[in-house]
């Protein structure tokens, strides 16, 4: 690893990573260094930041935060900046190793959601399907999966087995939602859901769960199904421009995430299922052709939901309309491309079959 150049170094005396990685877009050379208080700093990429404390024998997480996937979503990338910035200049003492990652950095100095293709649709090796690794996305989609592999699997330490694994991505939705914030529980194979899980999530006030059946290119789904994680898209409400956002909405997600990283176990609640909104996917609806319309108003929150005949979308002569009580829209986006995931829709559900 290389040293630090005079002016990162004093950037990061100051704790501004996130300054350091918008600085540095494309990419950033690896370095690492130890804080005062014994945790080392390994900068392994623009946005790339791992953080291994002086770990006691009973510690068994290795955390992934990641933010920033979609570059206009500013919210969690300033609750995750001012998380690095604090255990950079030592205000928070880090009880875990901790990997956090900011996602697309020139789609943040851009200010867009992506500069070419939608990242969080590249992983599990789709960013090297089709016409391969052609664009900045694909690269960085691998580039991450390499980064989050080696995290999980470069644990120094060797008398704590099985380790526990966590990643959770941090998106702002574009639209408003019925519900604020909600999270995308990725594909389980059937295996049991995980109440502990449902306890984190209501602790960053998040009580809406969307349980996906079925693989996914995103970024949760990726550490969930090859790294055994306990994974989650969260999304905490909706794109602001940065510095416009009222982090009141997001303390107590805010809250959370920094006990999660910074004390043994996070203060929760019992589950208790009636406490949250879980839906479940009842189908997909993917655009097929330009013609493809959305029949409802362009501000229609999520989970919204319509009688069952109305009329949701029409691609060409094909014509979608509700059909199924209680049956509610999510990610409604018309400007997809071509076989892209247009609209979800989903119907309510419960977790007491099949939990943990
Ligand atoms: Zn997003």
């Amino acid at each position: 690893m290389a040293q630090l150049s005079t002016q990162h170094a004093q950037l990061l005396q100051h704790g501004d990573f996130l300054q350091l990685t918008l600085s540095n877009p494309d990419s950033l050379p690896s370095s690492q260094f130890t804080l005062p208080n014994g945790t080392t700093v390994s900068i392994l990429d623009t946005g790339v930041i791992c953080f291994e404390p002086v770990l006691c024998e009973s510690d068994t997480k290795d955390i992934v935060l990641s933010c920033g996937v979609h570059g206009n979503e500013t919210a969690p990338i300033e609750i995750c900046a001012e998380l690095v910035k604090d255990l950079l200049t030592g205000q928070l003492q880090l009880k875990h190793r901790l990997l956090v990652l900011f996602g697309n950095p020139a789609a943040i100095n851009a200010s867009t959601r992506e500069i070419t293709e939608n990242l969080n649709r590249l992983f599990s090796g789709h960013h090297s399907m089709g016409a391969g690794l052609i664009n900045a996305e694909r690269k960085r989609a691998k580039a991450l999966e390499e980064y989050v592999s080696r995290f999980y699997q470069e644990v120094r330490v060797t008398n704590v087995v099985p380790r526990n694994r966590y990643l959770y991505d941090l998106h702002t939705a574009i639209r408003g939602s019925r519900f604020e914030k909600f999270a995308v529980y990725p594909f389980l194979h059937n295996k049991p859901w995980q109440k502990a899980q449902f306890e984190f999530l209501q602790a960053c006030d998040v009580t809406t769960v969307l349980l996906m059946q079925t693989p996914a290119s995103t970024f949760s789904y990726y550490a969930s199904n090859t790294h055994g994680a306990d994974a989650f898209t969260i999304e905490l409400g909706k794109v602001q421009p940065f510095g416009r956002n009222d982090m009141q909405r997001f303390a107590k997600a805010r809250a959370a995430l920094r006990q999660l990283v910074s004390e043994a176990a996070v203060s929760t609640v019992h589950f208790d299922e009636q406490q949250f909104q879980l839906y479940q996917v009842y189908r997909a609806i993917n655009k097929q052709t330009q013609e493809f319309k959305l029949h409802f108003a362009d501000d229609v929150e999520n989970f919204t939901a319509y009688p069952q005949g109305t009329l949701l979308a029409t691609d060409g002569d094909i014509e979608y309309r509700v059909e199924r009580e209680g049956e509610a829209i999510i990610f409604p986006n018309a400007k997809v491309a071509i076989g892209q995931r247009a609209m979800l829709m989903v119907v309510p559900t419960t977790v007491a079959h099949n939990i943990a």
